[in-house]
Order: structure tokens, then sequence, then C-alpha cells
């Protein structure tokens, strides 16, 4: 089942006097299951095509269907509900929040859901054992590596039951070991729980172990291939 659809997408920013063309006409397809990396040089355009599909910003021509819905046509309230109820997020830098233990990041989402005190507890409980994490709930972010950090994330993006989780650039800030095992720790989540990953990476290992690889050059498609399991 498609889960989003990216047509003739288009992103120019623009500063001061010059036009960045970010985008030139991307059109995407996302199935339901996916395990689906988008590789570039930097600056080819990953984050960008990342950030419209994820609703954090606004396409300069072309439209994004989420789901059926297009982003496009949303008001901010309207885009942050679709964001809260549909996609989970993961950056590069981790961004949780510091004065929270690990099980209060993960839990802090589901607060914004309106989800009762015990439910979250449980989900949030579950899903930091799901990411390796079940004897360190309670520790700060300072108290945690890089890698248990980034786990945390993960955890925070799937414990709301999102369609799609977006990982831009998941990897950049983790040794190879930490950003292997992180990468498989993701690909057991979409195997076991079907969960639909798009990620963005310039690491060739994490490309390695996506099963379909986009390539993206100067904000334009320009290769694509699919990896047996
Ligand atoms: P990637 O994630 O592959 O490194 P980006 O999507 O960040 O690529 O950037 C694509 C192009 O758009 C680059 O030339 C970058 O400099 C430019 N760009 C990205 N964000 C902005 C912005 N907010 N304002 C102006 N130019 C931008
Ligand atoms: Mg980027």
């Amino acid at each position: 089942m498609e889960l989003v659809r990216a047509e003739r997408l288009e992103k120019i920013y623009q500063e001061k006097t010059v036009a960045v063309h970010a985008l030139r006409g991307v059109d995407l397809t996302i199935e339901r299951g996916e395990f689906t990396a988008l590789a570039g040089p930097s600056g080819s355009g990953k984050t960008t095509l990342l950030n419209l599909i994820g609703g954090l910003d606004m396409p300069t021509r072309g439209r994004v269907l989420l789901e059926e819905l297009d982003l496009t046509g949303q008001s901010k309230t309207g885009l942050s509900r679709l964001r809260l109820e549909k996609l989970g997020f993961v950056f590069q830098s981790y961004n949780l929040i510091p004065v929270l233990s690990a099980l209060e990041n993960v839990e802090f989402v589901m607060l914004l859901q309106g989800i009762g005190t015990r439910e979250r507890k449980e989900r949030a409980e579950q899903v930091l054992r799901e990411v390796g994490l079940g004897d360190m709930m309670h520790r700060r972010p300072d108290e945690l590596s890089g890698g248990q950090q980034q786990r945390v994330a993960v955890a925070r993006a799937i414990v709301s039951r999102p369609s799609l989780i977006l990982a831009d650039e998941p990897t950049a800030n983790l040794d190879s070991t930490t950003g292997s095992n992180l990468l498989d720790m993701m690909k057991e989540l979409n195997e076991k729980k079907g969960i639909t990953f798009l990620f963005s990476t310039h690491d060739q290992m994490v490309m390695e172990r996506a099963r379909r690889l986009v390539f993206l050059r100067d904000g334009g498609i320009v290769e694509e291939s699919v990896h047996g399991t």
C-alpha cells in the first residue's frame, strides 16, 4: 500500500539575492513496510526532501501525499497534528530533552497525544526494552552514550506507532560500529514490527543495510537500486 507519494517536488530557497534550487522535480513513492535510504553527497537535497515529506517545510512546486492526504493543502495546526499522529522523527543530533530521563523523553510524545499516565509508562518501558535500554530508562541523556541516546530517539519515534519514521543521517554522529548496530536495530524493528523507515545517509555502511536505495544528486534522483533482504 502506498504511504507517501512525492510528485514533481521542487524546492527553491531564496537567500537574499541568490536562489538555491535544492530539489528539481523529484518523484518518489514509498510503500508501507519499506526500509529505504536516500543517499547522495552533502548538498544533494536529502534533508530538504525529508523535511518536505515530513511536513516540516513546504515545496515551492509539486506536492506530497501522506496516506493520500495532500500536505500542501494543510494549515499549520493540521500539519502539526498529522506529524504527531502519522510520523516519527529521528535527527542526527538526537534532540532529546536534557532534563528528562530516557523514559520521560519517550513518554513525552504520548503526553502530547493525550494518552493516560499508566499506558504512557507501560508503552515507553516496552519500547525502551525493545531498543535494548531496559536497564537504563531512568538515565538522563548526559548519562548515556551517543549510540544509547540515538536508541532513545528511535524509541521515542516509534512509541506513538506512526505510519512512517523519517531519520535524517541518524548515524552521522556515531562511530561506525555503533552506527551499524543502530541500523541493525532499526532493520529488526522494520522486519519484526513492520515499521516503515525512510532515512538519509552519505555513509556506505548505512547504504549497504538499506533494502531500497535512492540516490540524489544536485536535487534530482539519479539512480535507484533494490537489494535482497
Ligand atoms: P543534504 O541534506 O543532501 O546535504 P540539503 O537538503 O541540506 O542537502 O541542501 C540542498 C541544497 O539546499 C544545498 O545547496 C544547501 O546549501 C541548500 N539549502 C538547504 N537548506 C537551506 C536553507 N534553509 N536556505 C538556503 N539554502 C539551503
Ligand atoms: Mg542533510
